[in-house]
């Protein structure tokens, strides 16, 4: 690896933007197989992301594809369920195996895996605008952050075979490589961390709550280790909410809607009574249902949310994410070993990702829970009188089978009459 004086490289063979769990994975699995990568974040690491911070199966699994499980495992608070609650009250376990990590704890153990395998991690900076040569990404332009040593401020250049953008929800980076199709968030969510001991054994499993005063989205509170829930609201895929003229995210006060959660949800409520806030309230943006952005530009992939990868439903993206980073870094390896050219990189990379998009089509379909939130009351109630609805909701989260067959009208017909 050729580098500046300074100490910081100059060329590499992948450059990596963004070392969220896309960022993380995908430099991990490139640095594994040897090639040399340069992972960087406009943050230092550990840092916040603001999440509901639950890993539901996808993620489990990817976790453990990475190596790093035991690791996760060794912080994080196991979860046996998810715990749909309808609005009337009604509630079905489906089980899964699950957890919560903060962000902060489970972002660091992705980077540092990263770096263990060899990635090398710059200081924090941001990424600017590719360097492009006759349309061909051959590198980054990258802003060192202000009081990282004798570069402090300034610009530096690194050329890179590739450059992985997975720079998560937030588009400027995706703006500046040309790649953005979409610049407003397909959804939003909130979020806070409550300490209350006296809760501990009473929200064992990560509850998500629909309720009218919830529309068009949902509520949650997962519990975290050492007596901390993370509790939020979120509205999910307002995009298409706003494109067909309904109910969408600029009619929503998300702080409104976390607040009447807190009211009308028991458990929410006795928990904000009893306990304390850590830290202060905050929300981040979705990109979901892999739209808004272009995968792909010569000498370029786009990985992660940046791409779309949460799923809009449930606004869950970690497990996603993963597995998209480290799709892309497949492509990338495959490629190499197949003697492939730019174009038979990006044309594998995007086949992959097409194979996910069915699976976050009927997330969005499945959506219309949050739209309508008495078809909650209507599958929960199905599912605690059969089992073959409740392993069927069991087998949407474990992804053994489709959300889209639950809230289809097929679905909800089969519901009824099954
Ligand atoms: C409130 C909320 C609750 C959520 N709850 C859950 C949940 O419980 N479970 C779940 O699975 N998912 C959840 N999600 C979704 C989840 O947070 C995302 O799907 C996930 O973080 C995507 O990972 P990523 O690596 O693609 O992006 P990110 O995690 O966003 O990482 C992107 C990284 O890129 C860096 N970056 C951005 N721009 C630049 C730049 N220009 N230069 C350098 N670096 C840059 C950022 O600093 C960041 O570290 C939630 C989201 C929100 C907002």
């Amino acid at each position: 690896m050729q580098a500046t004086r300074a100490g910081l490289p100059t060329h590499c063979d992948v450059l990596v933007v963004g070392a969220g769990p896309a960022g993380s994975a995908c430099a991990r699995t490139l640095a594994s197989a040897g090639l040399d990568v340069v992972l960087v974040d406009q943050h230092a690491f550990p840092r916040d992301k603001i999440c509901g911070d639950g890993l539901i199966p996808d993620a489990y699994a990817a976790l453990r594809r990475l190596g790093v499980l035991d690791e996760v495992m060794a912080q994080a608070q196991p979860v046996r369920h998810v715990a749909c609650i309808g609005p009337s009250g009604g509630r079905v376990d489906v089980p899964g195996t699950m957890a919560v990590l903060p962000r902060k704890q489970l972002d660091d153990i992705l980077c540092r895996a990263a770096v263990s395998a060899g990635a090398r991690l710059l200081p924090p900076a941001r990424f600017q605008a590719p360097i492009d040569e006759k349309g061909v990404v051959v590198g980054a332009r990258l802003k060192l952050s202000e009081g990282e040593g004798a570069m402090s401020g300034q610009t530096h250049e690194l050329r890179a075979r590739w450059v992985v953008l997975a720079t998560g929800a937030v588009p400027q980076a995706l703006i500046a490589a040309g790649v953005c199709e979409r610049r407003t968030p397909s959804g939003i969510a909130l979020r806070g961390y409550v300490k209350n001991d006296a809760m501990v054994g009473r929200i064992k499993a990560l509850e998500v709550v629909w309720h009218r005063k919830l529309r068009p989205g949902y509520g949650w509170i997962f519990p975290c280790r050492d007596g901390v829930f993370n509790i939020g609201a979120g509205v999910a895929d307002s995009h298409s909410l706003e494109r067909s003229g309904r109910l969408g995210m600029k009619d929503v006060n998300l702080r409104d809607v976390l607040g009447a959660f807190t009211e009308f949800y028991a458990p929410a409520r006795e928990l904000m009574e009893g306990g304390r806030l850590i830290g202060e309230i905050k929300g981040a943006p979705l990109r979901c249902t892999l739209e808004g952005a272009k995968f792909s530009r010569p000498g370029l992939l786009v990985t992660g949310e940046a791409a779309g990868s949460t799923y809009s439903f449930t606004g869950e993206g970690i497990g996603k994410a993963l597995e998209t980073g480290i799709l892309a870094a497949e492509a990338v390896l495959n490629g190499r070993i197949r003697g492939a050219d730019d174009a038979g990189i990006r044309a594998s990379y995007e086949a992959k990702l097409a194979t996910l998009k069915p699976r976050f089509g009927l997330y969005e379909k499945a959506n219309r829970v949050n739209r309508h939130p008495w078809l909650a009351d209507l599958v929960i109630w199905r599912a605690k009188k059969s089992e073959r609805v409740l392993s069927r909701m069991a087998g949407v989260l474990n992804e053994t089978s489709n959300p889209g067959n639950l809230v289809s009208v097929k679905g909800l017909s089969r519901l009824f009459f099954e």
